[in-house]
């Protein structure tokens, strides 16, 4: 088997329908870029509508079949054996990841676990679940059921492709339904990996299907066919809409977990190491391609000068290369197209009268590769379209602000609500500040901490409704009450 550390060899990869890696419908492949240096990584079964039907089909007979009847510890005990199976099979699948969409190894190598986690996390939750009941008064009695919806389909981003897949197929299969797997084009191998590896750990055939393709054939087709009965959906927030308009016909339920432009607040007070480190990392990890991204920096009026001195010095010292070396901390952006969207930024931040005061070029030696050297732009103002639009690379704004009512005010300026960080030593104002940011999440004196248990999801144009914990089970069954006289 080649391994994707052989840079000689393309790999080949099918659909993987009814539990085994088929061609796709028509024959066609697509070919999946080395962002490292554009090199071709791996040819692709290109999916069509016949195909998604066919995926459809497999899902919808594993659901009437065995998958939605099983028994809970049965079913417990086989996704058990898919988070086992991550687990062994991680080091190749941090590898491809990196390989795939340029993310360095040592951030690859930390997703792989949370992946396992994600199926081992729901396999548990379903076996201690109570149904609640309500009495009335001794003559009648209320209780209730949850039970799977049916076929789900998965519709995952490119920029965390099997965790993003595995948080989202972990409780759907463990609350009883069956899905279909549709991964972003430019990152599809890790997430087709994901079938095979169900398909080791004795997954019934047809539960999990992966069909890579063009996200308007596939997508579209997901979102409009009449047997798929949930979308999950990662990506873009124009995206969202497209979907939520071609499911509307269908009244699909939908959960959606889309863009930010996160406000990462720094007050005077702060720890000053932590909140430059913790910065640092809020724009910078997985070269600033993260929902989460601290993209906005707000600092206090007091420290501004100061501390942008220090976030450009440590800026300046991180790594950018080959994403499978040890050393790297900035691997190249995952494609040519995405990269020139992100520069198209740069130029749009000048015309505006910002500043770039780090970065905006190709490093050095790089130029093969979708490389951009950690970017930051300074003297934004909070109406400037660089402060609004989701960039998504390792590009970040910088806004200067006087006191806790402005920086609630900037942080609250935005259509998005994904996520916040706030960086102070005051109790008080940490409370204060956090509960008056309109977003999904907040995080003080930390960033990218994420439990299982919470609640994950945005407010405003970030998302609609909450995934993790119950909140994903709730998303993924059938609640029923059934109501009974007993007088
Ligand atoms: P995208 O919206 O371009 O694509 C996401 C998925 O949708 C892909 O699989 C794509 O092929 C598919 N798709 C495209 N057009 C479609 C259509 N018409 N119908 C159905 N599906 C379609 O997003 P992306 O560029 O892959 O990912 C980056 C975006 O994802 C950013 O906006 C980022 O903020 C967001 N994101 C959000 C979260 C979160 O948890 N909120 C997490 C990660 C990424």
């Amino acid at each position: 088997m080649s391994t994707v550390l052989d840079r000689t060899e393309v790999q080949h990869r099918g659909l993987f329908i009814n539990g085994q890696e088929v061609p796709s419908a028509s024959g066609e492949t697509f070919d999946v870029l080395n962002p490292t240096d554009n090199s071709v990584l791996a040819r692709v079964a290109k999916a069509n509508r016949e195909d998604v039907d066919r995926a459809v089909a497999a899902a919808q007979e594993a659901f009437s079949g065995p998958w939605s009847r099983m028994k809970t510890a049965e079913r417990s005990a086989l996704l058990s054996k898919v988070a086992q199976r991550i687990v062994e099979r991680a080091p190749e699948l941090a590898a491809l990841e990196s390989s795939d969409v340029g993310k360095p190894l040592k951030e690859s190598r930390v997703e792989m676990p949370r992946a396992s986690l994600n199926f081992r996390f729901f396999a548990e939750l379903i076996t201690k679940l109570n149904n609640e009941s309500a009495p009335v008064d001794g003559d009648f009695l209320n209780y209730h059921q949850r039970r799977p919806v049916g076929v789900a389909a998965l519709i995952t981003p490119w920029n965390f492709p099997f965790m993003l897949t595995t948080w989202k197929a972990g409780p759907c299969l463990a609350a009883g339904n069956t899905c279909v797997i549709k991964p972003a084009s430019v990152a599809p191998m890790t997430p087709l990996l994901l079938g095979e590896i169900c398909a080791e750990a004795g997954l019934p055939e047809g539960v999990l299907n992966v069909i890579a393709g063009p996200g308007p054939v596939v997508g579209t087709r997901l979102a409009e066919h009449p047997d798929v009965k949930l979308i999950s959906f990662t990506g873009e927030t124009v995206t969202g809409q497209t979907i939520m308009t071609t499911a509307s016909k269908t009244l699909k339920r939908l959960s959606f977990e889309l863009g930010g432009k996160s406000a990462n607040v720094v007050f005077a007070d702060a720890t000053w190491d932590e909140a430059l480190a913790g910065s640092i990392r809020a724009i910078y990890a997985n070269q600033g391609e993260v929902c989460l991204a601290g993209s906005r920096l707000l600092v206090e009026d007091r420290i501004y000068d100061r501390f942008l001195a220090d976030f450009i010095d440590r800026a300046g010292k991180l790594q950018i290369g080959n994403p499978l070396s040890e050393s790297t901390d900035l691997g190249p952006l995952v494609s040519a197209e995405h990269l020139a969207r992100v520069r198209s930024y740069l130029e749009i931040a000048e015309g505006e009268g910002a500043k770039i005061v780090y970065g905006g070029k190709t490093p050095a030696g790089l130029e093969q590769g979708n490389f951009l050297q950690p970017t930051v732009i300074a003297d934004v103002d909070s109406r400037m379209r660089c402060a609004q639009e989701e960039i998504f690379g390792p590009v970040v704004t910088v806004i200067r602000f006087k006191g806790e009512d402005e920086a609630v005010r900037i942080a609250n300026d935005s259509k998005y609500g994904l996520a916040g960080v706030v960086w102070t030593n005051d109790l008080r104002r940490a409370h204060r500040v956090a509960q008056a940011i309109d977003s999904g999440t907040i995080w003080v004196n930390c960033w990218f901490v994420r439990d299982l248990r919470v609640p994950f999801g945005g407010m405003k144009e970030s998302g609609i409704g909450r995934e993790g914990g119950h909140w994903s089970l709730d998303f993924y069954t059938e609640q029923k009450n059934i109501c009974i006289k007993l007088t």
